[in-house]
């Protein structure tokens, strides 16, 4: 992890800590239970550390209701490619959750 500074990983720390006291609600499946902050613009890309840029998401341990790992599954997009693409899966969003196991 070259050129990652302490400053950074304090700065999201504290955000993630403050966005979880407000909302555990993921904003990637719509469960509750999220665990971690997800950032709607990677830094990668560009994206903060800033409350504004972060998202409440499910992490490693997965969504203890759809069994998820919403940030895995989102990667490197942004919030909005994220869920763009959720649209174009072979997911028969017409049958409705139920039949598609969700
Ligand atoms: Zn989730
Ligand atoms: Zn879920």
């Amino acid at each position: 992890m070259p050129r990652r500074r302490d400053v950074d990983a304090y700065a999201y720390r504290r955000a993630r800590a403050q966005l979880l006291a407000h909302s555990d609600v993921c904003a990637l499946c719509g469960h509750a239970g999220a665990t971690t902050a997800d950032h709607d613009i990677p830094v990668s890309r560009g994206g903060t550390h800033g409350l504004d840029n972060l998202v409440p998401a499910h992490g490693t341990e997965g969504c203890p209701v759809c069994g998820r790992c919403c940030n895995q599954e989102k990667g490197d997009k942004t919030l909005t490619e994220f869920r763009a693409g959720r649209l174009n899966t072979s997911v028969d969003w017409y049958a409705g959750p139920e039949a598609n196991g969700l």
